[in-house]
């Protein structure tokens, strides 16, 4: 199991990125331009990495766990997670305590 520990000394279960259907691409497809946009082609792109990724609940629990703030995870973008974050603590919530 790899683990990663992040800035604040903390460590973070990585494991699941070994599945990474995104692993090895240009992370590039996945990140906003330097105008914090992501243009349609990149979007598509990365989106369709994530439609067929087997780790895509993982990586998308990690950039919200982690706050992630720029990028597509999860096949999720920024706004995206912004605008569901609160259903994703209650449904993370509701898992835990069953
Ligand atoms: S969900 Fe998308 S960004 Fe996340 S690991 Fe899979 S392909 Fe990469």
């Amino acid at each position: 199991m790899s683990h990663r520990v992040c800035t604040l000394g903390v460590m973070l279960k990585t494991s699941w990125r070994t599945n990474a259907r995104c692993a090895g691409v240009d992370t590039s497809v996945f990140m906003p331009d330097e105008n914090e946009t992501l243009t349609i082609k990149r979007k598509e792109q990365a989106l369709w990495y994530c439609q067929q990724c087997p780790v895509r609940q993982d990586c998308l629990n990690y950039a919200y766990e982690n706050n992630i703030q720029h990028g597509i995870y999860g096949g999720i973008t920024t706004k995206e997670r912004r605008k569901n974050l609160y259903n994703w603590k209650a449904e993370r919530c509701s898992s835990q305590s069953r």
